[in-house]
């Protein structure tokens, strides 16, 4: 028996099209499917040491991401990854919530082995597409052996699902990892990793939670931004319209404008989860061991409102058994 790359595909500019001959922009992302894709490469199965897979799990701008794509992702990654042929999977997916649902599945899938996911910048149909490359250095790190946990790979470089953020809209190489920097590099039909080793597998926090994923509502999980002449308004509207969570960008090192910290205070009171994140780019803020809420773990907002998602289904998950 072979073993396998499972290529799924959900959509994004990797697969659009523009009616503008040769055109960047101005197209539509998620129109060509993803055996389109694979066929259009050539020596992907060489790259893959085996058979490839295709499936089409959606097909949306990931602009669009929504929980319902997010739980069929899931099921169809934990489906494959429980078949001992799979080495790796491989996620063509939009750019601009790439690294929120990368932080999903890396909180939810066995590590085990490889879930890369790629994307492009630019469309399919475009002069010279970012797109084709990717795709087969996603599959070149799929295949590697010691490649584990959930990885993206762009415009050449590898990164992993904690650090990575969208960090350019035009840039072929729009993704960062900030202060750590890239987890390594694919290099024509090689994968050189940072430190010399590929980094080892992460256990998933919320595993336990993947059975019942889709059988209970997601709950709603906001995130303000704390601002100049800010009065925390959106915080009161936010708790008054079901909120069971709320993540802010908070300034520098876990600072508040006041009329926000006191908005907050009310939702704690009134039994909402908060989280406060920095909406700094770069660094870490520190713990916030004497305010009424928790930080965010070092996490950007978007993954903050991430993982508290999955906090508060896993609560209501027990609370229900
Ligand atoms: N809006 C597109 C998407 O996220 C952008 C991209 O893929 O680069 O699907």
């Amino acid at each position: 028996m072979q073993r396998k790359i499972v290529v799924l595909g959900t959509g994004g500019t990797i697969a659009g099209t523009s009616s503008v001959a040769g055109a960047n922009v101005g197209y539509t992302a998620g129109q060509i499917g993803v055996q389109q894709l694979l066929a259009a490469i050539p020596g992907l199965e060489r790259a893959a040491g085996g058979v490839l897979v295709a499936e089409q799990v959606a097909q949306l701008d990931s602009k669009d991401m929504d929980f319902e794509v997010w739980t069929r992702l899931v099921q169809r990654c934990t489906a494959h990854l429980a078949d001992p042929l799979v080495a790796g999977i491989v996620i063509t997916h939009g750019t601009d919530t790439l690294e929120e649902t990368a932080w999903l599945l890396h909180q939810l899938l066995d590590a085990s082995r490889p879930v890369v996911l790629t994307c492009a910048m630019r469309p399919a149909t475009a002069l010279v597409p970012d797109g084709p490359q990717n795709l087969l250095d996603a599959v070149t790190l799929a295949a590697h052996p010691a490649a584990r946990g959930v990885l993206l790979v762009a415009a050449g470089r590898v990164h992993g699902a904690r650090e990575v953020s969208k960090v350019h809209p035009l840039r072929l190489d729009a993704f960062e990892s900030g202060d750590t920097g890239p987890l390594g590099w694919v290099e024509a039909d090689r994968v050189r990793w940072a430190h010399g080793q590929a980094p080892l597998a992460a256990v998933p926090t919320h595993a336990a939670l993947v059975p019942a994923l889709g059988s209970a509502p997601w709950p709603r999980v906001e995130i303000v931004l704390s601002h100049a002449g800010t009065d925390g308004a959106l915080v009161d509207w936010a708790v008054q319209g079901g909120a069971r969570g709320i993540v802010v960008a908070a300034t520098g090192d876990g600072t508040l404008h006041h009329a926000l910290e006191a908005a907050l205070a009310r939702a704690v009171a009134a039994g909402v989860q908060v989280r406060v994140a920095s909406r700094c780019p770069l660094g870490r803020m520190r713990d916030l061991p004497d305010a009424p809420w928790r930080g965010a773990d070092g996490l950007s907002p978007v993954k903050a409102r991430v993982s508290l998602l999955l906090e508060l289904l896993q609560a209501s998950m027990q609370a229900s058994i």
